[in-house]
């Protein structure tokens, strides 16, 4: 098989972290390594592929900005159109990496592979676990047939659609929920379960294009003594959109809810998901707001405001039939 290019386009992260002392695995710094040096320290380098590497930021992806996704969306643009680019490696921070996956996916719906990989671990860990991912994520990105985005964390390929951190600690900190995942990578070799995302024409030069002008929505969340408070204050800031991480199938505190009714009423697009892990909620005849289509609270955000930007991407046709 002729070995064509992959593309390795870092942005930081604990992955890229540095810590004083190798016993700490959480007092150090995100994104303090580059990309080439984290390459020359992996044993046995890129296993034979011609790697290009491009160090588009350096993040803790708890900073994650539009500003990033933009310039991401724009480089993966522009190798996933390189006849020699066989498929993109994307390093990154775990926080927000279920947020860039879902965008980057929603936005570019690439034909080739496009892998985030990330560490729980800083680079100077006594045992880092960025050296194990990185090789697992360009396994993943060379396999014959995989395309759209994914996440690669702890030997497990997990769809854009269906990622999520669940832990703060473990090394192997990612869950597909329900879906479970696309997949393990065993070895270097990519054990397939279920179906890679779909690939299709996507939007990214025009959501990259407004990406300055992209609406706010922002994420108000029901609990017990849940009130109209934030939700009219935002209104009267000129918020656009509201996800409403609901209670269980998509219950709201009544307080809460005559806000959100209001806040509608009013002209802002009011989404309602599930605060639950795992789960959807389930729409029923007369429901008073839109439900997010299985999309957590984070991705209904980005979905959201993609579907009321210019850029014009129902948020319908971002979900995975
Ligand atoms: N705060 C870090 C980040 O998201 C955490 C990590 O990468 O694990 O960049």
């Amino acid at each position: 098989m002729k070995r064509f290019n992959l593309v390795i386009l870092a942005t930081g992260g604990t992955i890229a972290g540095r810590a004083v002392s190798a016993g700490d695995n959480i007092g150090y710094t995100a994104a303090q390594v580059d990309i080439d040096h984290l390459l020359a320290a992996l044993p046995g380098g890129t296993g034979g592929w011609p790697v290009i590497t491009e160090q588009l930021a350096q993040v803790d992806s708890k900073d994650m900005s539009f500003a990033v996704w933009a310039k991401l969306a724009d480089r993966v643009n522009h190798f996933l159109a390189r006849g020699d680019v066989q498929g993109i490696v994307i390093t990154h921070g775990t926080d927000t990496l279920e947020e860039t996956a879902y965008f980057l996916q929603a936005v570019c719906r690439p034909a080739k592979p496009v892998v985030l990989t990330c560490a729980m671990r800083p680079a100077t860990a006594w045992a880092p676990d960025g050296p194990q991912n990185i090789r697992d994520a360009l396994a993943v990105a060379c396999h014959e047939g995989a395309h759209g985005v994914v996440a690669v964390c702890a030997g497990t390929v997990h769809s854009a659609f269906d990622v999520q951190k669940v832990h703060t600690y473990r090394l192997d900190a990612f869950s597909s929920g329900d879906a479970g995942p696309i997949g393990y990578v065993e070895e270097g070799q990519v054990r397939l379960l279920r179906n890679w995302p779909v690939a299709q024409e996507g939007k990214a030069q025009a959501a990259i294009e407004n990406i300055a002008n992209w609406p706010r929505v922002e994420i108000i969340m029901s609990y017990a003594g849940a009130s109209a408070a934030i939700v009219r204050a935002l209104v009267a800031q000129g918020v656009q959109g509201l996800v409403a991480a609901a209670t269980g199938n998509g219950t709201l505190h009544h307080a809460l809810e005559a806000g959100l009714i209001e806040a509608q009423a009013a002209g802002v697009k009011v989404v309602r998901c599930t605060r639950c892990a795992n789960g959807r909620v389930l729409p029923r005849a007369g429901d008073i707001f839109a439900d997010s289509e299985g999309l957590t609270p984070v991705k209904a955000r980005i979905a959201l405001m993609l579907e009321l930007s210019t850029c014009d991407i129902p948020r319908k046709t971002l979900v995975l039939p």
